[in-house]
């Protein structure tokens, strides 16, 4: 479903971003992609959803490939962003599920019905300044789902969640999941993720350093001392790094 082969990628202002980036995932599964701050999650996703264009190497989503088909691309990928006010463009949240659509009676009903799949149906009529920032994700995912993506892409869906925020998102998760969506989520905390993943693809400093199998990827990490972040050996077992002394 998701290609990606040699992919290269610096900002305009200078400095590479993703170096030599190849991999594959299949339809219907869920990788998690994670890595400290910085390493170049973000980046990634925003290179599969088609927002930008690799500088070089190609990346093919369900046989639409890039450069010169991102257009495409966006049609059947939807990213959901770590910032929800970035990605908030109506006032209240029938606004926000509403915009762009035909107004009419079976839009209408089919936004609603998702605002009351993730519990927003209260808030319907709310200016969303007013809701809390897990209840503003949760307008990103249920707007993103509204268009009916082949492929889901969420940057760090657990950031500035509470416990029970962090619970539903992954209860959200498993019911794409359920319902087929591919999903590619990045975190850089693995605990959040790592039991709901089909496979984990690991970035440091913009390289892939680990990918496969979570077991796999987390043997590799442990023997070769890829750097994790700080909350990875919490609770996994693993030993922090220690610069190679
Ligand atoms: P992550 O999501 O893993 O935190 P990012 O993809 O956001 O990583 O960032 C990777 C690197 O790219 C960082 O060094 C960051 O400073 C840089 N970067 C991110 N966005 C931009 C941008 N718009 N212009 C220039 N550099 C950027």
């Amino acid at each position: 479903m998701i290609r990606l082969t040699n992919v290269d990628y610096t900002y305009p202002s200078g400095g590479t971003v993703l170096s030599d980036i190849s991999m594959h995932v299949e339809r219907g599964k869920l990788i998690g992609l994670v890595g400290a701050n910085g390493s170049g999650k973000s980046t990634l996703l925003s290179l599969v959803s088609g927002l930008f264009s690799p500088e070089s190497g190609t990346i093919q989503v369900g046989g639409v490939m890039s450069p010169g088909y991102e257009k495409r691309i966006r049609s059947i990928c939807r990213m959901v962003m770590q910032d929800a006010d970035l990605q908030i463009l109506g006032a209240t949240v029938e606004e926000d599920l509403l915009l762009g659509r035909t107004r009419n009676a079976d839009a209408e009903s089919l936004a609603r019905s998702m605002a009351t799949r993730f519990d927003l149906i209260e808030a319907w009529e709310r200016p969303v300044q007013t809701l809390s920032w897990g209840m503003k994700r949760k307008v990103c995912l249920a707007a993103a789902l509204l268009d009916d993506p082949e492929v889901l892409l969420l940057d760090e869906p657990f950031s500035g969640l509470d416990y029970s925020g962090m619970r539903e998102m992954r209860a959200m998760i498993v019911e794409n999941k359920k319902a087929g969506l591919t999903q590619m989520i990045s975190s850089h905390d693995l605990e959040c993720l790592v039991d709901l993943v089909d496979e984990l693809a690991v970035l440091d400093h913009g390289r892939l350093v680990a990918s496969g199998p979570p077991e796999q990827v987390l043997d590799r990490v442990r023997e070769h001392g890829v750097r994790p972040p700080s909350s990875w050996s919490a609770g996994l077992g693993i030993v922090p790094w220690d610069g190679g002394k």
